[in-house]
């Protein structure tokens, strides 16, 4: 066997991937190419899920029997912008301070990934029976939607996988659940005129205040029907609303206003059908008398409802072989609920156990100064060498 990786390997291998500015608009083809070279180097068989435009892609690459399904290493290649934020260091640039790794994505979640290649010569050098599936992504940070095309093709084409551990920062404790995401922009269309002549007009600002009342209402009743014993904090969908644009001056009566809405949610509610009701209410309630004015004034008055993400619920799971995995190794015994979505979601969805597990905090993540304590890389690669020695030891997920 190869030697056992060194924390150093770890750093190096972080350094590396957090110069790659992978920016969730921004290509992530060169990280990609440069890692599956590599891996390719020692023996890794690749596949790659590309977007539509081509210049991203999902890397799939498994080292180890192939005849099976084995243990994914799960984790994303982009990160969130910096423009607007300060940063005391250049945040591409991996700087060391305090026994704490500064640079964008160190914790949110190029830590995971270079752990997983600081491990990658050792598990190829070793007897596996258990195989090793790095799977990296990209569109994480905008929806968690790249990773779709790497979890049908792996669906569709290949050996079902044992266990899937989303190296999310998670501080190396185990998170077995989170919330479902399902997000609108709504743009209200009206008319506009003189603001002493209102019943000339339709107002936008108006008629997205009456949604957004609608909408505050639904979260008031989510919150009295909570179940306050499923672990979530807090245990009701929540409802998100952050951005709202509209009006030029006070006299004016508004003829666009338009803002970003949804709610996340827990085991038992249906995102779906909770948006449901609420283009329910804009189709019947709001958009009628907006109508009406703009036919007057012959003008197109109009609600739109553009759909922005869709994540389904990652439903906590007490038989998940993922999460017995992690236990059987750590000997951690507590399963966390957090109210941020992954990409576990959607490998549960297609039939996957996954489990939620990996180094840093979700603190520091998509802040300013964004940081990984240089333990915590020591502690994810502490588990990387106990996972591949239970691979090789091991055929099947206990
Ligand atoms: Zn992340």
């Amino acid at each position: 066997m190869a030697n056992l990786p060194k924390t150093e390997d770890c750093i190096a291998w972080l350094e590396k991937l957090v110069a790659f500015d992978t920016v969730s608009h921004k290509s992530n083809l060169p990280l990609i190419e440069d890692v599956k070279a590599y891996l390719e180097g020692f023996g890794f068989e690749t596949r790659l899920t590309p977007n539509e435009e081509g210049d991203k892609a999902n890397l799939w690459a498994t080292i180890g029997p192939k005849d099976r399904g084995g243990i994914v290493l799960s984790g994303h290649t982009d990160v969130v912008p910096v423009e607007g934020q300060d940063w005391a260091t250049e945040p591409f640039k991996l700087t060391e301070k305090n026994g704490r790794l500064y640079g964008r994505g160190s914790a949110d979640m190029k830590g995971f990934l270079a752990c997983c290649l600081a491990h990658a010569e050792r598990m190829a050098a070793s007897d596996l029976k258990t195989p090793f599936h790095f799977a990296f992504s990209y569109d994480e940070e905008v929806g968690c939607t790249g990773v779709l095309g790497l979890v049908h093709d792996v669906r569709d084409n290949l050996p079902a996988p044992q266990a899937v551990i989303v190296g999310e920062p998670t501080l190396m404790t185990i998170v077995g659940g989170h919330k479902g995401g399902h997000s609108y922009e709504t743009i209200v269309h009206g008319v506009d005129g003189h603001s002493s002549m209102p019943d000339l007009g339709a107002n936008a600002i108006i008629a997205a205040a009456k949604i957004i009342t609608f909408l505050d209402g639904i979260h008031e009743r989510l919150r009295a029907n909570a179940d306050t014993t499923n672990g979530f904090e807090p245990p009701h969908t929540t409802l998100d609303i952050g951005v709202i644009e509209g009006g030029q001056a006070h006299n004016i009566i508004p003829a666009r206003c338009s803002f970003k809405w949804g709610f996340r949610t827990v085991p038992g509610d249906d995102g779906a059908a909770i948006a449901r009701e609420v283009l329910d209410f804009i189709e019947n309630e709001v958009e009628p008398p907006l109508k009406a004015i703009g036919e007057k004034m012959g003008v197109k008055a109009f609600i739109e409802n553009i759909p922005r993400h869709d994540l389904p619920t990652f439903i906590p799971d007490e038989n998940s072989a993922a999460e017995h995995l992690v236990r059987q190794l750590t000997g951690l015994n507590h399963s966390g609920r957090v109210s941020y979505g992954t990409e576990a979601s959607h490998f549960q969805q297609a039939g996957f156990h996954g489990v939620i597990f990996g180094p840093g905090s979700i603190e520091q993540a998509h802040l300013p100064d964004e940081f990984i304590a240089i333990d915590q890389l020591a502690q994810c690669s502490a588990f990387l060498a106990k996972l591949t020695d239970w691979a090789v030891a091991n055929k099947q997920v206990a």
